[in-house]
């Protein structure tokens, strides 16, 4: 049987189910014995609650302490403090004050607090079930129940659970642990969260996993998404030579990336923060190919200031000395709007003001972006690329390009979004430094379906030919002027793509970091011929119709 999920990653675990110990029952909502007095039972919940503080304050010690789980730690720590919060105390003790049972009161306190998260979506909706596991503790030992949360276990397992909180996560044991499996989550849960930043396989928002016993033998296999119920030994074997082929690929790490026949493609990270820069350099990219700068004009209603902006610059730059260091300009409109800059009243926001063109009609926020990195690049030995998003063709491309010139900037370009760009590729070879190709984006506007609606989701791969014949004539163009062609979209992340994107002639790929030790293998495993074989196959149509459906 198989199960259907999120896949975190790409790896595949085997082993055998251990299940989370069940929630705790809803407290009864009956009143509590008149012999009870309020004084005493709100003095019996804040002792616990301050029981319950300080344990979730010394796993954040812990986790801080320990390098596989210090991300944990500013969770764990603000859980802490949500556990004492005064508003919190308030209304757990006018539950009390009306007769509930310090349970029942401390179910309905929380409960009130679960739902306000849960109000404001995204985000802070994951955070509701992490303060309900601060509940659940607390209630556990008001009624000397079991602690919920991980099974104690002497042989590895894959953990299967309804959803894991922080204070679960911190206290797994990554030595035993093969893998993740649950039932509810997403993409953006804790656990998705912490699956990718250590590494872990994972399969998140499998709901039919919620039938599965303990010691059941499973495959997880994060790259399709499926668990594997009771394995045939054909299907075992397979899933060995996927693990064997991961840690193949883990041993290249560190090395450039290179084809069979040693043909070098740069194989870089794509980073939203200059704090990414650890977990590119862990997987051993060779610099960065996609720092998207929007992450500092989403914190606040206006644009940085130019100090800010540069001390962000010079800390990524910082970490790459010598190395290739690509910065996005901010990409403001359409899929990452902002109030201040983005018009509300846009009926096609995608074919509205977004990228450069956002930036064209706010001089002040593009010279001082400008104006910021060349600071950075003063202060820093990286080699510095700025490009712009959104470039539609050479005019606007030599319109960016003299700005960031005449700022000293060195190496300035554009990126290959809109297919207008590919089809003026000769023209815009002339006057940009290099073109990086945003397959996201060059997809949604060559097919025209927009990359944010499911409804057309299935358009959304670049394995279509006109896709790659877009691609194509960049690579042409680049390749007849000497000027470097790179991809920093998806597409660059999926190994068999990018093994198309080399054939085709672009030489270098920038993509997550976890992407890379797959690509990198692939890489490795075939000479350009294949790559250049597998290219002309993928251009003329063969691969598109299986990867949309
Ligand atoms: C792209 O469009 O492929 C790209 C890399 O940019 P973003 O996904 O940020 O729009
Ligand atoms: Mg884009």
């Amino acid at each position: 049987m198989n199960i259907s999920g999120t896949g975190i990653g790409r790896g595949v675990a085997v082993g055998n189910i251990l299940r989370m110990a069940p929630a705790l029952e809803v407290p009864s909502d009956q009143l509590r014995p008149s012999t009870i007095e309020f004084e005493s039972a709100s003095s019996d919940v804040r002792r616990v609650l301050q029981e319950v503080s300080a344990d979730l304050q010394k796993r954040a010690d812990q986790a801080q302490r320990s390098k596989e789980s210090s991300d944990a730690a500013p969770i764990l720590a603000a859980l802490s403090q949500m556990a004492t919060d005064p508003a919190l105390g308030q209304s757990i003790d006018g539950a009390l004050q009306g007769g509930k049972s310090p349970e029942r009161a401390v179910y309905e306190g929380f409960d009130e607090f679960e739902d306000k998260l849960r109000a404001l979506g995204g985000y802070m909706a994951e955070r509701a079930n992490d303060l309900h596991d601060v509940g659940q503790r607390a209630i556990a030992l008001l009624t000397n129940s079991p602690m919920p949360g991980i099974p104690q276990s002497d042989t590895p397992f894959i953990l299967l659970a309804d959803d894991l909180s922080p204070a679960d996560t911190a206290a797994l044991d990554m030595n035993k642990t093969l893998g993740i499996i649950t039932i509810q989550g997403s993409p953006t849960s804790h656990t998705a969260i912490l699956a990718r930043s250590r590494g872990i396989v994972a399969i998140v928002g499998a709901e039919q996993a919620a039938d599965l016993a303990s010691g059941s033998r499973v495959i997880v296999n994060a790259a399709s998404g499926t668990i594997t119920v009771d394995p045939s030994d054909e299907e075992l074997q397979q899933a060995e030579l996927h693990k064997q082929h991961a840690a193949h690929a883990r041993l290249l790490r560190g090395k450039p990336g290179s084809t069979k026949d040693g043909r070098h493609i740069a194989l870089l990270a794509n980073v939203a923060k200059p704090e990414d820069a650890d977990t590119a350099l862990e997987y051993g990219a060779e610099g960065i190919g996609l720092f998207r700068t929007e992450f500092m004009f989403m914190a606040s209603s206006t644009a940085p200031s130019v100090e800010d902006q540069t001390k962000a610059y010079a800390k990524l730059l910082g970490r790459f000395p010598g190395k290739k260091v690509v910065i996005r300009m901010l990409d403001a409109g359409a899929d990452k709007p902002l109030d201040f800059l983005t018009p509300e009243n846009e009926p096609n926001p995608a074919l509205g003001l977004r990228g450069l063109r956002t930036l064209r009609t706010h001089r002040q926020i593009l010279d001082d972006q400008l104006e910021a990195l060349a600071r950075a690049d003063a202060q820093t030995d990286a080699d510095l690329w700025v490009m712009a998003p959104m470039v539609a063709d050479e005019h606007e491309a030599e319109y960016f390009v003299t700005l960031g010139k005449a700022r000293g900037l060195k190496q300035v370009g554009v990126m290959a979004e809109v297919p207008s760009i590919a089809l003026m590729a000769q023209e815009v070879a002339q006057v940009s430094d290099f073109v990086s190709i945003g397959t996201n984006d060059l997809t949604q506007y060559t097919l025209a379906a927009d990359r944010t609606l499911a409804s057309v989701g299935s358009y959304q791969t670049a394995w279509h030919p006109a896709v790659l014949r877009a691609i194509k004539l960049i690579a042409d163009a680049g390749n007849s002027h000497g000027m470097p062609v790179g991809v920093c979209g998806e597409a660059a992340a999926d190994p068999d793509l990018a093994l198309a994107l080399v054939g085709l002639g672009v030489n270098s790929l920038s993509m997550t970091p976890l992407a890379l030790d797959d690509v990198r293998a692939n890489l490795a495993g075939h000479t350009m011929q294949e790559a250049q074989d597998l290219a002309n196959r993928a251009l003329s149509g063969e691969f598109y119709p299986q990867a949309r459906h």
